[in-house]
């Protein structure tokens, strides 16, 4: 064979074998990101942009086949808790210039929705708990208990928390206020989390549950999106339900941080895994910023 053919025929086989290597490599990489969990869809076009780089014939791993539990909700702009599901139900709008009261979402896919209340015990180690299990809540704090400890409550929202309104100072005669001191624990306490959350809240509940059309009136003023009650708590270590004897899908339960939270969030996880039912970000699921 001439010198020059020679070279040519190396040259390809060195071609060859670099789209070899090159398909090998985008391969390994996809596999790798796959057992590692990551799954967020500019990685996996990544991985398929480098095979598609290498040749045609090359196969790579398709956006497509990126789950979606680690993808930006973009109704929220956040990582949801949702997973591949979707919901079934749509928040109903302000009218008469009142928000719309939910205790659950009428929904038959099978979630729950946990929600934590006050703020008057801070430990560390009770998020250590709900993260150990999986487990995001909403969490419904008044500034009466939680003032001057804003800061303890920013590994909550590192972590993918999301707190609301609870009222400035938890006044549990709240409904028997004139309007515009109703209006003044809601909006206070919103305008507080939005100076030292970096997020304005969008639900409201008020201390201890009653709401009145003023209530109502007020919490739409101040820019929330509804009043969120409940449908079963954790109280006292064991469960208690308004109805029945068991969660049902789309409950939301109440839960406080209190000495006994350990034990009411135990409650809370066996009712849960009884009922078979996922725990689910509340604002995920309304789609809510
Ligand atoms: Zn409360």
């Amino acid at each position: 064979m001439p010198h020059h053919l020679r070279t040519a025929t190396n040259t390809s086989r060195w071609i060859v074998l670099g789209a070899v290597v090159a398909v090998l490599a985008a391969l390994a990489v996809g596999a790798l990101r796959l057992s590692a969990g990551v799954t967020t869809a500019p990685g996996a076009a990544t991985a398929a942009a480098t095979a598609a780089a290498a040749g045609p014939g090359a196969t790579g791993v398709p956006a497509s086949s990126a789950p979606a539990a680690d993808t930006v909700d973009p109704r929220t702009g956040r990582h949801s808790t949702l997973g591949t599901l979707v919901p079934d139900y749509t928040l109903p709008p302000i009218e008469n210039g009142m928000v719309p009261v939910i205790t659950s979402i009428p929904t038959g896919q099978k979630v729950v929705f946990l929600t934590i209340d006050d703020g008057a015990v801070k430990r560390e180690s009770d998020l250590a708990l709900l993260e150990k299990n999986g487990i995001k809540a909403s969490l419904f704090l008044a500034h009466t208990f939680i003032a001057g400890h804003a800061a303890f409550y920013h590994a909550y929202l590192n972590a993918g928390y999301l707190i609301e309104d609870h009222t400035m100072t938890h006044n549990l005669g709240f409904i028997g206020l004139p309007y515009d001191q109703v209006k003044a624990e809601i909006c206070g306490m919103a305008d507080y989390e939005e100076k030292y959350f970096g997020r304005r809240p969008v639900l409201f509940r008020p201390p201890g549950g009653p709401y009145t059309e003023a209530v109502r009136r007020a919490a739409a003023e101040c820019g929330m999106r509804a009043i969120v009650d409940w449908k079963a708590k954790a109280n006292a270590r064991s469960m208690q339900y308004q109805v029945g004897g068991a969660l049902r899908p789309g409950d939301i339960v109440l839960i406080h941080f209190r000495p006994e939270f350990p034990a009411d969030l135990a409650a809370f996880m066996k009712a849960q895994k009884a009922a078979g039912l996922k725990v689910v970000l509340l604002e995920d699921y309304l789609g809510v910023k």
